[in-house]
């Protein structure tokens, strides 16, 4: 595994870096892809791991704690890791760019200064919780309840899809502290420490990103110090809110990284596989499949990377991030299906690699805002003056 080759000129420092994590990837996540994934366990050193080497500080200025580096970094740090393993790149991607993201942008100094260390350094590890059994695409309908009480707030509801939500020590829940169904005012955002009283865990069971643990998450009476709170107490999802912009950037590259181990082991099988005494790649209805996942995967991370790049340089990147997000997660989608179509029987083997790329792509189509609604808000931005 040599990394992927970039469609945006990087600096000496970026390609230096990717080279770097390309080659942690290959030889400490990579060779473990398919035991994590059997498992369906977090490799929970991985984010100690990647605390010592600064990793997870990377994109989080030196003056808050972390290693420097900016979007373009981060997304050479998350398409490397979904590179060798997707479910795992997504537990990272949930801490460092959600948990951690939202508490670098948004908490008090003094909150911000409790908690971000132990994220950055993997000592803590993070998580976001947003979705409940009736709020999914739709945020306004969370009904998980913060109710004003003394020093605090006291949790009652429940959260369900959140990853890293078996393990997380820190949380960031989205509650809803007055009662203003289909607005997004009236919720805040409150770290909540992991082993609080009242607060309940249950795994759940799903289709593919295996490592990623997902739980169910329940608040009976659960009380959260009042200083816990992330942003305004009626306003800090509405704060949060560039944060999940941001986020489909990184989800892009999430994206990218799923969609490029797909493409090399299809072009590997293509070579190496023989049928009417010629290897698959010599067919040209093979060879053209694989020229159409090659442009769709350059196409996805020339935008994604495009998109970082804006965001670097202090650009409006909002609708160059729903653009990104939404070609690169349909491109995973497609790479993945034609790989394992390449690969025939071998792939629908529970022990092939290809199987798990099919079944690890569907969710970022849908999360992180569905690529419907992705593509309104595209459609949005050019009818009022967006240019192409
Ligand atoms: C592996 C995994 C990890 C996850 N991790 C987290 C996490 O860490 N934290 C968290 O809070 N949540 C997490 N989620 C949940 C995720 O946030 C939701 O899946 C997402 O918000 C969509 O909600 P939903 O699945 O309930 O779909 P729904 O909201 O029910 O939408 C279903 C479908 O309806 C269509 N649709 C919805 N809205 C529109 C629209 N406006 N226009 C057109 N069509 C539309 C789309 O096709 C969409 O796919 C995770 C989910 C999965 C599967």
């Amino acid at each position: 595994m040599t990394g992927a080759r970039p469609v945006i000129r990087l600096t000496d420092t970026q390609e230096s870096f990717r080279a770097q994590v390309a080659r942690f990837a290959a030889s400490e996540v990579a060779p473990h892809a398919t035991a994590w994934d059997r498992e369906d366990s977090y490799p929970l050193d991985l984010f100690a791991r990647l605390g010592e080497l600064g990793w997870l500080g990377v994109g989080f200025g030196e003056e808050i704690g972390g290693s420097g580096g900016g979007p373009v970094e981060r997304c050479i740090l998350i398409e490397e890791l979904a590179r060798a393993s997707a479910g795992t790149a997504l537990g990272i991607y949930v801490h460092t760019v959600l948990a951690a993201g939202a508490l670098a942008e948004v908490a008090s100094p003094a909150l911000r200064d409790e908690i971000l260390p132990g994220l950055l350094s993997g000592q803590l590890k993070g998580a976001w919780a947003y979705a409940e059994p009736d709020a999914g695409a739709d945020v306004t309908r969370a009904r998980l309840a913060a109710r004003r009480e003394g020093e605090g707030f006291v949790l009652d509801g429940s959260k369900m899809y959140i990853t890293n939500g078996t393990f997380a020590d820190v949380i960031l829940v989205v509650a809803r502290t007055s009662l203003e169904p289909g607005r997004l005012t009236g919720l805040a955002v409150l770290a909540v420490d992991g082993s609080s009283p009242g607060l309940g865990r249950s795994r759940m069971e799903k289709m593919g990103m295996w490592p990623s643990e997902l739980a169910e998450l329940h608040f009976d009476n659960c009380l959260v110090p009042a200083g816990r709170l992330v942003g305004g107490e009626d306003l800090g999802f509405r704060e949060c809110l560039p944060v999940l912009s941001r986020g489909r950037v990184f989800g892009g590259a999430l994206a990218c990284g799923l969609a490029g181990a797909a493409l090399e082991s299809a072009v590997l099988h293509a070579t190496n596989r023989e049928q009417f005494g010629a290897p698959l790649a010599a067919l040209q209805a093979v060879r053209f499949n694989l020229a159409d996942m090659a442009a769709r995967l350059r196409a996805a991370r020339a935008l994604v990377y495009g998109a970082a790049s804006a965001m670097a340089g202090g650009e409006d990147f909002d609708t160059d991030a729903s653009i990104a997000k939404l070609v690169a997660s349909e491109a995973a989608t497609y790479i993945a299906e034609r790989a394992l179509h390449l690969h025939g029987a071998q792939g629908f083997m529970s022990d092939s690699p290809v199987q798990r790329y099919y079944r690890d792509c569907k969710v970022l189509e849908f999360g992180e805002g569905a690529n419907e609604m992705q593509r309104e808000m595209i459609a949005r931005a050019l009818l009022t003056g967006f240019r192409c």
